[in-house]
C-alpha cells in the first residue's frame, strides 16, 4: 500500500458507546503519530456517518454518500453499530464487508500482563485468527420454514437425499468456494511469513461436512504446497526432520471441536489460524475470553484493496454516553490500522503505551470490577495511555 504522509482515513463513530471509544482512540492515535513522527506524518480524519446518527439525519443507516466516502478513504476505522431487531434488516457490518469485499476478518489475540483472565497461563495466548468473512452459513441464503420457497427446496432436497423434511423445517445453505477459501488462507500464510510466525492451522469440520469444510482444508493445503512451496511444510513432514525445516511455516489442520479444547489445553502450539466463517466467529470470541474478553480484543476486516478496522464488541447500550466504556479494543484496532498502512513506529508507540497502562493497573470499569480497584473513565484511560507514550529512538 503506498501511503502519503498525510493520508485521509475515514472514521465511523458508531452507536452506543461508539462515540466515547472513538474519541479516545483518535486522540491516542494522533498522539502516537506525534511521538513517532514529530509532525512529519499525520492523519486527515474524515467523519463518515453510518448508523443511528445517519438514520436521524438522512433516513438511512448507511447512506450512499457514506459508502462513497469510505471508498475514497480506502482505509477506515469504525466503532460498533446497532443492528435493529426485526425482519428484513441486514446487519450494517455484513453489508460493509460484502460491499467492499473485506473477505478476511483478522483478530489478533494476545495477553497483556495486568488484565484479569479466567485461565491459568494466559501469557501463552498469542494467536491471530483469519476468519473467512463472505460465505459459509453467513451468506444469507435461507428459507423460512413456512414460505413457499422453503416448500420447493424441501421437496427438491427430499428427492435428492431420500430423506423426509417436515413442513416445520427452515433451511440454510453453506456455500464454500475454492477461490474464497484460498484467498483467505493466502492472507493467513502471507501474514505468518511477514511476521515470522511458526505455524498456520486450518480449522474445519471436514469429517462431517466433506465438500465444504473438508474442501476448505484440502484447498488450504493445496495452496500452501503450490504458491508457498518453499516457505511452508506440512506438520507431518516437519515432524520427520524439524532441523531441515526450521525456518518454514508449519501448516497443519485441526477439527473444530478438538480445536476448542486445544486452544485451552495446548495453547502454545497455536499461532496463526485460518478458518471458515462460522468456526471463526465462535473460535475468535472463545480465544479472546482467555485474555480478558471483548473489551480489549481488536479486529480488522481486510480485502485486497479496502480495509475497515473495528472494535469486535457491540454498542453496549447501557453505557452509551457515560464515558465509562473500555476503548482498548478500538485502540488496538488502531494499532492494526497503523501497521496496515506501514506506520509501524506509531503502531509500536501506541501498543507499548497500552501495555504499560495495563501493567500499571490502569483500567476501566469492566476490568476494575474484576480486579476490585477504582475504575478510570474512558477518557481518563486514554490520558493514561498517552502519558505512557515514549518517543521513538
Ligand atoms: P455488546 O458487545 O454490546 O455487549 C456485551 C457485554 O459486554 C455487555 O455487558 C456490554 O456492556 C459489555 N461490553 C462490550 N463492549 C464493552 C466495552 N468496550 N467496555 C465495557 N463493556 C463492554 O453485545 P450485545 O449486547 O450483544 O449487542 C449490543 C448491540 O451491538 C446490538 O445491536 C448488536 O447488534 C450490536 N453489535 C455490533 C457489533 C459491531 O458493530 N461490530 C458487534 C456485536 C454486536
Amino acid at each position: 500500500l503506498s501511503v502519503p504522509n498525510n493520508p485521509t482515513i475515514g472514521y465511523i463513530e458508531g452507536d452506543g458507546i461508539g462515540p466515547d471509544i472513538t474519541k479516545a482512540t483518535l486522540y491516542a492515535i494522533n498522539s502516537s503519530l506525534e511521538f513517532a513522527y514529530k509532525g512529519e506524518r499525520s492523519i486527515e480524519w474524515q467523519k463518515v456517518m453510518v448508523g443511528d446518527e445517519a438514520y436521524e439525519k438522512t433516513g438511512k443507516r448507511l447512506p450512499q454518500e457514506s459508502l462513497e466516502q469510505l471508498r475514497r478513504c480506502v482505509v477506515s476505522i469504525k466503532g460498533p453499530l446497532t443492528t435493529p431487531v426485526g425482519e428484513g434488516f441486514r446487519s450494517l457490518n455484513v453489508t460493509l464487508r460484502q460491499y467492499f469485499d473485506l473477505y478476511a476478518n483478522i483478530r489478533p489475540v494476545r495477553y497483556f500482563p495486568g488484565v484479569p483472565s479466567p485461565v491459568k497461563n494466559p501469557e501463552k495466548v498469542n494467536m491471530v485468527v483469519f476468519r473467512e468473512n463472505t460465505e459459509d452459513l453467513y451468506a444469507g441464503i435461507e428459507w423460512k420454514y413456512d414460505s413457499e420457497e422453503a416448500n420447493r427446496v424441501r421437496q427438491f432436497l427430499s428427492e435428492q437425499f431420500n430423506i423426509s423434511l417436515t413442513p416445520d423445517t427452515g433451511i440454510g445453505i453453506k456455500p464454500i468456494s475454492k477461490f474464497r477459501s484460498q484467498r483467505l488462507v493466502r492472507k493467513a500464510i502471507q501474514y505468518a511469513i511477514a511476521n515470522k510466525r511458526r505455524s498456520v492451522t486450518l480449522v474445519h469440520k471436514g469429517n462431517i461436512m466433506k465438500y465444504t469444510e473438508g474442501a476448505f482444508k484440502d484447498w488450504g493445503y493445496e495452496l500452501a504446497a503450490t504458491e508457498f512451496r518453499d516457505q511452508t511444510v506440512t506438520e507431518e513432514e516437519y515432524s520427520k526432520n524439524p532441523e531441515a525445516y526450521r525456518n518454514r511455516i508449519v501448516v497443519k489442520d485441526r477439527i473444530t471441536d478438538n480445536m476448542f479444547q486445544q486452544v485451552l489445553t495446548r495453547t502454545e502450539e497455536y499461532d496463526v489460524i485460518a478458518t471458515t466463517n462460522l468456526n471463526g466467529d465462535y473460535l475468535s470470541d472463545a480465544i479472546a475470553a482467555q485474555v480478558g474478553g471483548l473489551g480489549i480484543a481488536p479486529g480488522g476486516n481486510v480485502g485486497d484493496v479496502y480495509a475497515i478496522f473495528e472494535a469486535v464488541h457491540g454498542t453496549a447500550p447501557k453505557y452509551a454516553g457515560l464515558d465509562v466504556a473500555n476503548p482498548t479494543s478500538l485502540m488496538l484496532s488502531g494499532v492494526m490500522m497503523l501497521q496496515y498502512i506501514g506506520w509501524n513506529e506509531a503502531a509500536k508507540v501506541l501498543e507499548d503505551a497500552i501495555v504499560q497502562a495495563y501493567k500499571d493497573q490502569k483500567v476501566t470499569q469492566d476490568l476494575a470490577r474484576v480486579l476490585n480497584i477504582k475504575p478510570l473513565k474512558c477518557s481518563e484511560f486514554a490520558e493514561e495511555v498517552v502519558k505512557r507514550m515514549k518517543p521513538v529512538e
